[in-house]
C-alpha cells in the first residue's frame, strides 16, 4: 500500500519527524542513527521495502530504535497509535503488528 493513502501515514509522517528531525541533527542515541539525514520518505516507499531494510540492517541503534518505536506504538493500553505505515527500527508495520496484536497476527497465517 501507497503510505500516502493510509491514515495514519501524517501521524507517522510526524513521528519520524520528532524522532529523526529535518535538520539532520537528532539528539541522544538518534546521532548515530544510521538514518539520520535520510530522507524519511525513504521508509514509506512499500514499493522497495529493501531499501529502508537495508539502512536498518546496519544501524547501530536499530534495538533503541525498536524499543522506542513500539514503546510510541502502545501509547499505554486503550489507545494504541500503531499503524501499518513505515519501516521502522529493522521492522515492517506487519512485523509490529504481530509484536503488538499476537493473536491477529496467528489467525492471518
Ligand atoms: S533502526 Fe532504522 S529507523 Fe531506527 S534509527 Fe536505525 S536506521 Fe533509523
Amino acid at each position: 500500500m501507497n503510505g500516502l493513502a493510509d491514515p495514519g501515514y501524517h501521524g507517522y509522517r510526524a513521528l519520524m519527524l520528532a524522532l529523526f528531525g529535518t535538520s539532520g541533527q537528532p539528539s541522544g542515541w538518534r546521532t548515530s542513527a544510521a538514518c539520520g539525514g535520510q530522507d524519511t520518505e525513504l521508509f514509506f516507499d512499500a514499493s522497495h521495502p529493501e531499501r529502508a531494510a537495508e539502512v536498518c540492517g546496519g544501524c547501530p541503534v536499530r534495538e533503541q530504535c525498536r524499543t522506542d518505536q513500539l514503546a510510541w506504538e502502545r501509547h499505554g493500553s486503550a489507545a494504541r497509535r500503531y499503524s501499518p505505515a513505515g519501516f521502522v527500527g529493522g521492522l515492517t508495520g506487519r512485523e509490529r503488528k504481530a509484536i503488538h496484536y499476537p493473536r491477529s497476527a496467528a489467525r492471518d497465517e
